[in-house]
């Protein structure tokens, strides 16, 4: 039977394929495509012409059997999303979960991903992270959202749309704090790519000044949540007269 490549395509700059993406790209039978006319114009530029099957989050569950049907005929497929790294924010949890099901052979060829490319340059702690993909659309779910990873000690990865950009990071500022050390990674390997770097309260006043950075896409970072020092020490002091009156207690 052949084996389902998933591979990472670039987020911006071309140059970011790797040269087995390429040759597995060139080589498959198939190429399972988030938006065909998209990735026909990536196939285009490589010069690759190997055909395409539209493999989106509408028919990904319906049309699995088709892509199934053909690795079973000795076939190799590759499935690519619009952008970088497929199942992240992006169709094809599907598609593989069948895949694997069935017993065919899943093989992932990494590279671009802007969680990844964000965090790899953000210089927050990246020993532990949660990647918390889109936050709701609407203010009262996106508030909801943010409450419960409030005291998330993790480093905190989210993507957001331009549009949504300013309210998310004033809901953040309201929610974790202003003082909370943040990043915005915007347009990643393109032209204007910019990181900015600082406390939520400046970062969204930033944004707000600057309608430039309401434009194109971008990653949103905020470190984990730290119990406030003075609080530690207070209560160990606490702990300590404690200890003290329950000795003196009869
Ligand atoms: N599969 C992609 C990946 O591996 O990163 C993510 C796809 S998701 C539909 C698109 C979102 O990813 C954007 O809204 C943005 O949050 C983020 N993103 C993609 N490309 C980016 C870039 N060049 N710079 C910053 N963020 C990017």
């Amino acid at each position: 039977p052949g084996s389902l490549y998933v591979v990472a395509t670039p987020i911006g700059n071309l140059d970011d394929i790797s040269a087995r993406a390429l040759r597995i790209l060139r080589e498959v039978a198939l190429i399972a495509a988030e938006d065909t006319r998209h990735s026909a114009r990536l196939l285009q530029h490589f010069g690759i012409d190997t055909p395409l099957a539209a493999c989106h989050e509408h028919n990904e569950r319906d049309q699995g059997g088709r892509f199934l049907a053909r690795l079973q005929a000795g076939e190799d497929v590759a499935l690519i999303s619009d952008a970088g790294t497929p199942l992240i924010s992006d169709p094809g949890y599907h598609l593989v979960r069948q895949a694997r099901a069935a017993g065919f052979a899943v093989v992932p060829v990494p590279g671009a991903c802007a969680l990844i490319a964000a965090l790899s340059a953000a210089g927050l702690p990246s020993d532990r992270f949660i990647f918390e993909g889109f936050l709701p659309a609407k203010a009262a779910g996106r508030r909801a959202r943010l409450e419960q990873v409030r005291e998330e000690p993790r480093t905190l990865i989210f993507y957001e749309a331009p549009h949504r950009i300013l309210e998310c990071l004033q809901d953040m500022r309201d929610v974790f704090g202003g003082d909370r050390p943040a990043l915005l990674a915007r347009e990643l390997t393109k032209t204007f790519e910019t990181l900015q770097g600082l406390p939520l309260a400046e970062l969204s006043d930033w944004v707000a000044a600057d309608s430039n950075q309401q434009r194109g896409e971008c990653v949103v970072l905020v470190a984990g949540w730290q119990a406030p020092e003075g609080e530690e020490a207070v209560s160990a002091e606490a702990l300590r007269v404690l200890d003290l009156l329950m000795a003196e207690m009869p």
